[in-house]
């Protein structure tokens, strides 16, 4: 049984007030606990502002990345007993365990290589300068400098390592002291990483601070140089965003909520071709990893009419060889969802779901035995056009098949809307539907991800989060964005248009000389 602590002001505290228990998924065994009260929060705000801030800005931004160098190898060194965690508290199989865990080092790692060709210093010019007078003798340049506050991350329980170290890798790159809060139902795995980063001393006093607790009054502190990044629910995202103090101040405010993303399928994509067997492997894995509790997993599958009864036997049969159970068995290939909190939401999620469509696998009914197993939950929808279809996300194994007749126009219109979401994937070959589908739905997706024959093979599929590309979408994914190179530098730090003589302005912070 393990209570866990938050690091903060450079020392572990015990937490004061009512547990919570975490528990081991699998079993429902109870595992360890947290308890949210007894943080300082206005000591934290001012540790990370007057210590962390100033020594991690004195790095500049070569040294900061050879820090997140030397973290992604502190992860990597101790995978295993990650691994380890992420099964008895998360219910992540073994795969799941690594997709989590090495997205976190890959991603700390990929920001150390753009660190690498970036200035030594903390300015970074944002594209080129420009003529701004009569002559060019007065002259403007954007950059970018790091600002002066703190980034507040509060995490969803789905990827303790990864949702962690993405937001971590680009507010330290960019200057900026973290104070990062786990998801609780999984923390124990936050909770060792926050260990593993303390302890290894890479990291500067008061530029990490850890909280597995709450975060209730910490918001109400922050100002206008502060950034908080969000990832969860929406309706915890529009929790966050309507604080008085955030409002009042200015302080910006990065949301990444849930997303009802859709998997469609091209018309002229036949039987027996790679690019339906590139669907169906990418739906099934999507449906299946982390049982389903990823925020990019597919939840509505557009599938043209002529190919939907081959589609959802293919479907099925994937789905029914997926073995199920304890996540520590080694060829157990879908764990349980991740709380019993979790279980009630997802089952009744499919309950919902379930009364306007037919259910071609699984369903709400319980699973024998303990722990919090669903099973994997292909429905086929009566009427595409039923809201609820596109606007509840089950965060678990389950998704819809949505039949279409195969007009790009319905398919847009269906994916569309999903009111915001943060991907959408489509499979076909023809040149013409692929470019007129993404026109048509890249205004309500932060990414479209495209598969073909050409494809197959070549790519991990849609669920998965690449650093160098943007993470978010609009609507109701939250607004946000995050990742995408040096992108995701940018919440952290101030856009600023210097205007002056060009041989300053320049020669300074430009890459124009003077
Ligand atoms: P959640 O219940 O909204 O919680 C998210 C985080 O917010 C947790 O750390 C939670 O702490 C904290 N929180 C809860 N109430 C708060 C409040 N009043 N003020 C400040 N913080 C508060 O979401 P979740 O259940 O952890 O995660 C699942 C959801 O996240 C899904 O809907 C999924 O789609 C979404 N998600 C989105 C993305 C993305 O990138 N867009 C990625 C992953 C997950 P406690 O755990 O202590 O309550």
């Amino acid at each position: 049984m393990t209570s866990l602590q938050s690091y903060v002001c450079g020392r572990w505290v015990a937490g004061t007030g009512d547990a919570k228990t975490l528990h081991e998924p699998a079993t429902a065994a109870v595992i360890g606990d947290v308890r949210p009260g007894g943080i300082d929060f206005a000591a934290a705000h001012q540790h990370a502002m007057q210590k962390g801030g100033p020594a991690l800005r004195a790095m500049g931004f070569q040294k900061r990345g050879e820090m997140l160098k030397a973290l992604a190898a502190k992860l990597h060194e101790h995978r295993d007993e990650l691994i380890e965690i992420a099964a008895r508290n998360g219910g992540n199989t073994r795969g799941d365990a690594k997709f989590d865990l090495d997205g976190a080092s890959g991603t700390l790692a990929f920001y150390a290589n753009l660190a690498a060709a970036m200035p030594a210093g903390n300015c970074l010019p944002d594209g080129e300068g420009l003529q701004l007078g009569r002559t060019p003798r007065f002259w403007g340049q954007h950059i970018f400098v790091p600002r002066p506050g703190v980034a507040v991350h509060i995490n969803a329980f789905n990827f303790p390592a990864w949702g962690m170290g993405e937001k971590m890798a680009c507010a330290l790159l960019a200057g900026v002291p973290v104070i990062e809060k786990a998801g609780t139902p999984s923390a124990m795995l936050a909770y060792r990483i926050a260990q593993l980063v303390v302890d290894s001393g890479l990291v500067p006093e008061g530029a990490f601070q850890f909280l597995p607790g709450s975060v209730t009054g910490l918001l109400d502190l922050l100002g206008p140089m502060d950034t908080v990044a969000f990832t969860g629910s929406a309706k915890t995202g529009a929790l966050i965003r309507s604080n008085q103090n955030l409002i009042a101040r200015n302080v910006r405010v990065n949301v990444e909520a849930d997303s009802i993303n859709s998997a469609i399928l091209g018309p002229d994509v036949e039987s027996g071709s790679d690019t339906l067997e590139q669907f169906l492997a990418n739906v099934t894995i999507d449906m299946t990893q982390k049982a389903g509790q990823k925020c990019t997993a597919v939840r509505r599958i557009l599938v043209p009419a002529a190919m939907v009864e081959e589609v959802q036997e293919a479907l099925r049969e994937r789905l029914q060889a997926v073995k199920i159970g304890n996540p520590l068995d080694g060829d157990v290939r879908m764990g349980p969802v991740a709380s019993a909190d979790q279980l009630r939401d997802v089952r009744t999620g499919i309950d919902r779901l379930s009364a306007l469509s037919d259910t071609l696998l699984g369903g709400s009914k319980p699973m024998e035995g303990p722990g919090y197993f669903v099973h994997p939950t292909l429905l086929r929808a009566k009427d595409t056009s039923a809201a609820l279809l596109h606007e509840l996300e089950v965060f678990g194994p389950c998704a819809t098949i949505l039949p279409y007749s195969g007009n790009v126009d319905e398919a847009t219109d269906l994916c569309n809307r999903g009111g915001g979401s943060l991907v959408a994937s489509a499979y076909s070959d023809d040149r013409a539907f692929v470019e007129q589908l993404v026109l048509g739905i890249s205004p309500w997706h932060g990414r479209v991800w495209l598969g073909s024959e050409k494809t197959q093979g070549q790519a991990l599929g849609p669920g998965a989060v690449l650093p160098g590309t943007i993470h978010g979408g609009p609507g109701r994914a939250g607004g946000g964005e995050e990742l995408g190179g040096l992108r995701g530098l940018h919440p952290y730090m101030q856009r600023t248009a210097v205007q002056g003589d060009r041989a300053v302005v320049g020669r300074l912070f430009g890459s124009e000389g003077g």
